[in-house]
């Protein structure tokens, strides 16, 4: 079936209208019109390729919410009308550990991301999954998520991966209350961060280097917020943290956000792939501080966070755009200027 999105042709171009295919619903496929979708620094770095290794033309966005417009023969979750979201996956090996375990973004043979990963299930003349800046996409049900219906469905659509990428680590780590836990850059992730720690029960500090954003950090329930381009603030808290959940969209200095950490203080990086430079021997050996990292979140993972979000009315705060500006977008999410995320609505698609 034809779909209409919007995609980029090379690292340089910006993303403009583009026509392209979907698969017919298999037995156990759902077919979903998508009604909003975030945009992920991700989809930045994707379409510019600055992680290298993009394919063209690239359609981005893992941040989808929708309705179930069909359902394959063998669907009996979901039927046509329901809320829907689908996150960074859409496929997985279904057999390997990690996929029995329902840590699908773990899995030993290679998931297929939602965007810009080779299509293990075809139906299509493409060869790589278009994401979705879309009207409506086709996806296996293991991998579409139910969306309680009390939550805003624009302002949940980030849930799925901004909510997902920091609700993960923060549960596998088990922050709770009587912990203080730093959420490091207050971006789409980081105001999540916040928001989900606070709701878990944490002391919560945004440690951040933009100290215009402390008030907003406030509201979205950090407790303190800890600059981190002032030398002598940071000295002052050295030592005193038990998690920390660093955002960093780039590679960077390491060292004084380990100093942070109590002794077995944990922080894990979510942002960066980049070389994180000068990591020093130090900060771990002598208060046996951990750095760890996560990746989004497996499908179990992420229907828990959706239920976790509906219970405690917990969504993002959004800035909604015509897909018309999705390029303006990028340059303003580039420079920090988005609060926190943009949201695209795609019945734009058609204006
Ligand atoms: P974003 O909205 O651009 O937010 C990043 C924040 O980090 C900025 O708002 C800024 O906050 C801070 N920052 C930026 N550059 C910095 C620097 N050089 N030094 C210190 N702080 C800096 O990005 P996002 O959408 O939240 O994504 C964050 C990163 O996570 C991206 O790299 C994205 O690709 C990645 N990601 C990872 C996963 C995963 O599974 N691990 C999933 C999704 C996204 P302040 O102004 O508060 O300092
Ligand atoms: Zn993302
Ligand atoms: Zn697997």
């Amino acid at each position: 079936m034809k779909a209409q999105g919007f995609a980029n042709h090379s690292p340089t171009d910006l993303l403009e209208p583009f026509t392209f295919e979907r698969r017919e619903p298999l037995p156990d496929d759902v077919v979903i019109d998508i009604l909003y979708c975030g945009v992920c620094h991700s989809d930045i770095h994707t379409a510019r390729n600055e992680w290298g290794g993009t394919h063209y033309p690239f359609v981005p966005g893992h941040e989808i919410i929708g309705r179930v417009s069909a359902v394959g023969d063998k669907i009996s979750q979901f039927k046509t009308g329901d809320l829907v979201g689908v996150g960074c996956l859409v496929d997985s090996c279904r057999t390997c550990n990690s996929c029995e375990e329902g840590l699908e973004q773990y899995c030993e043979n290679g998931w297929t991301g939602t965007y810009d990963s080779e299509d293990q299930i075809g139906g299509t003349e493409h060869t790589h999954t278009f994401g979705g800046y879309s009207n409506k996409i086709t996806v296996s049900e293991r991998f579409v998520l139910h969306v309680p219906d009390n939550l805003d469905p624009a302002a949940a659509a980030p849930l799925l991966c901004a909510g997902i990428t920091t609700y993960s680590p923060l549960s596998h780590w088990k922050v709770g209350p009587g912990q203080k836990v730093g959420v490091i850059g207050l971006g789409g992730l980081g105001h999540m961060g916040v928001k989900l720690a606070h709701a878990m029960g944490a002391h919560v500090v945004m440690v951040t280097t933009s100290p215009e954003k402390g008030a907003d950090a406030k509201k979205l329930g950090a407790d303190e917020v800890l600059l981190s381009n002032d030398p002598d603030t940071m000295a002052n808290a050295m030592n005193s943290f038990d998690f920390l959940l660093n955002t960093i969209p780039v590679g960077h200095d390491v060292n004084p956000y380990m100093d942070l950490l109590k002794r077995d203080g944990t922080m894990v990086i979510v942002g960066a792939l980049e070389s994180l430079t000068k990591v020093s021997g130090l900060p771990f050996i002598f208060k046996r501080r951990n750095m760890a990292g996560s990746l989004i979140g497996g499908l179990p993972e992420t229907q828990e966070m959706l239920d976790f979000c509906g219970k405690h009315n917990i969504t993002c705060d959004i800035e909604m755009i015509d897909i018309k500006d999705v390029n303006a977008a990028y340059d303003r999410t580039v420079k920090g200027d988005v609060k926190y995320r943009f949201v695209i609505d795609m019945k734009t698609l058609n204006t």
